[in-house]
């Protein structure tokens, strides 16, 4: 398929942290955009700045039940994808994943178009292989908190995959690993966000557990360039791991967090919530060999302009 195409995009979720970023890129490349959001986590706010472009266009609508749309391509990110929404409402977590997967096969199969899953590295579970490559096949607790999100996301692959060996849907399916910068909401619960907004408060640094766990963070628009590199190429029935593959440790997190913000605020130590995985790091050789995509933006540079952004709120 060819990105030069002009095409009209849906993009359910289109209103959230990596929907409205994603909006924002397809329309700067010249594709119109209906963005569908029920406003769960999204906000308004996220997608303001587009509203009057003639190009895009916003849906009220909850992609757990059907819709019928005349699009080129549709991505499906529609999910709260922070531990802290997702476990509000496990039962709806659920349903969003595999009413909304089906939903959205299903349109794609009807208008014969592409349809792209924001799956996770959540699928992985708490993995015993690091680091992660797209054939390991996870570490899950089918009844944890997490598994509303986790089984409900391994679901949706098992639906992408099966509608593209039954129907001959064309799917790409990218598993996002953890991703931070601007629009992040404030209330979003997520590490990256809770220590940058403690840090310019000067409150307390809330780590949880003893802050060596591990995780791998892409700066968005890194992640965004793979959403979009991945959706343009032909051809790629495989999941592929989207993500920076340099680890970190919360404590070490907390520390940059620190000395960037130039902070005085202390760390104190929380309970770790169940089933939280200790280390996480994607193997993006896939993603090297078949997009020639890496992330270009180190820790610090996004760390900063995530810090920018939160500053310019409070
Ligand atoms: N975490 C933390 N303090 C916070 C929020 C999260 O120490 O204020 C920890 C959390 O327990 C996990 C890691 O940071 O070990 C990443 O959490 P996040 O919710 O950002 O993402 P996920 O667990 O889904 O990777």
């Amino acid at each position: 398929m060819e990105d030069a195409r002009e095409m009209r995009l849906l993009i359910t979720g289109g209103a959230g942290f990596l929907g409205s970023h994603l909006c924002e890129r397809l329309l700067r490349d010249g594709h119109e955009v209906i963005s569908l959001d029920n406003y769960y986590t999204g906000s308004r706010q996220n997608i303001e700045h587009l509203v009057s472009n003639p190009k895009f266009e916003t849906l009220r609508h909850d992609i757990t039940f059907p819709t019928y749309l005349e699009v080129d391509g549709i991505f499906n990110l529609a999910c709260p994808a922070s531990p802290v929404h997702y476990q509000k409402d496990p039962v709806q977590t659920m349903k969003t994943n595999v009413s909304g997967a089906i939903n959205v096969l299903g349109l794609a199969k009807r208008l014969n178009v592409r349809v792209f899953q924001a799956s996770t590295s959540e699928i992985y579970g708490d993995p015993q292989v690091s680091p992660q490559p797209e054939s390991y096949w996870g570490n899950v607790n089918s009844i944890g908190i997490r598994a509303c999100y986790d089984e409900g996301k391994r679901a949706a692959e098992t639906l992408f995959f099966d509608y593209h060996r039954q129907y001959g849907v064309d799917i790409r399916v990218a598993r996002i690993f953890n991703t931070f910068g601007p629009r992040m909401a404030r209330n979003d619960g997520r590490v990256v966000s809770n220590f940058i907004i403690q840090a310019l408060a000067n409150e307390d640094i809330t780590i949880y557990g003893d802050g060596n766990q591990t995780r791998s963070f892409c700066y968005v628009d890194d992640l965004i360039e793979g959403f979009v590199n991945l959706f343009f190429t032909d051809e790629i029935h495989v999941p592929v791991n989207l993500g920076n593959p340099q680890p970190i440790t919360m404590h070490q997190l907390a520390q940059e967090v620190i000395n960037l913000t130039r902070s005085e605020s202390k760390i104190v130590f929380k309970d770790l919530p169940s089933d939280d995985p200790r280390d996480r790091k994607p193997d993006i050789a896939r993603a090297r060999e078949l997009l020639n995509w890496e992330p270009r933006i180190d820790r610090e540079t996004g760390l900063q302009k995530t810090i920018d952004y939160f500053s310019a709120l409070a």
